[in-house]
């Protein structure tokens, strides 16, 4: 199996044939600027290895990855004393607005609560009893390391 999806076009920026800002690559991983720029410096973080989304990591990829993140992290926060926090998010299939299917970690530094990035958790803790979180807990327990 390829290490690499030819039709891929994450795979064509890790292989330099479709251009990119990268801030950061190793062995391993490579970091380069969002074309978006949702905010300034929005960065993606991605595995150099052709996998759809965190369902298809193994624990030693996921070390891999992650490891990375705080360095990128704090090497973008350093770029701009106007930093002054970071959303990391990771979408996952197409309803949870994934668009590129080569897993990436978007870091998405935050200037003010105001700036152009969103997120949003709506509370429904009201319309849940413990016995329905109990069930909902107990099904996902068992079903760790399938
Ligand atoms: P997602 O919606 O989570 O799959 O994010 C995909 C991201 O890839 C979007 O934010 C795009 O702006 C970004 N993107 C797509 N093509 C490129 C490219 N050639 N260089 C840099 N970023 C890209
Ligand atoms: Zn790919």
């Amino acid at each position: 199996m390829s290490k690499l999806d030819p039709d891929c076009i994450f795979c064509k920026i890790i292989t330099n044939d479709i251009p990119s800002y990268t801030v950061y690559e190793d062995d391993d991983v490579k970091a380069f600027l969002d074309i978006s720029q949702g905010t300034p410096g929005h960065t993606l973080v991605i595995p150099k290895i052709h996998v759809a989304n965190i369902f298809e990591y193994d624990e030693q990829l996921a070390a891999t990855v992650f490891a990375k993140i705080p360095m990128i992290a704090r090497a973008i926060q350093a770029a701009n004393p106007a930093i002054k926090g970071m959303n990391i998010v990771n979408n996952n299939g197409e309803v949870a607005y994934q668009s590129v299917f080569h897993s990436h970690f978007h870091l998405v530094p935050r200037y003010t609560s105001k700036d152009d990035f969103g997120m949003f958790f709506k509370d429904n803790s009201a319309n849940y009893t413990p016995e329905q979180l109990t069930e909902i807990q107990e099904s996902i327990n068992s079903h760790l390391g399938d």
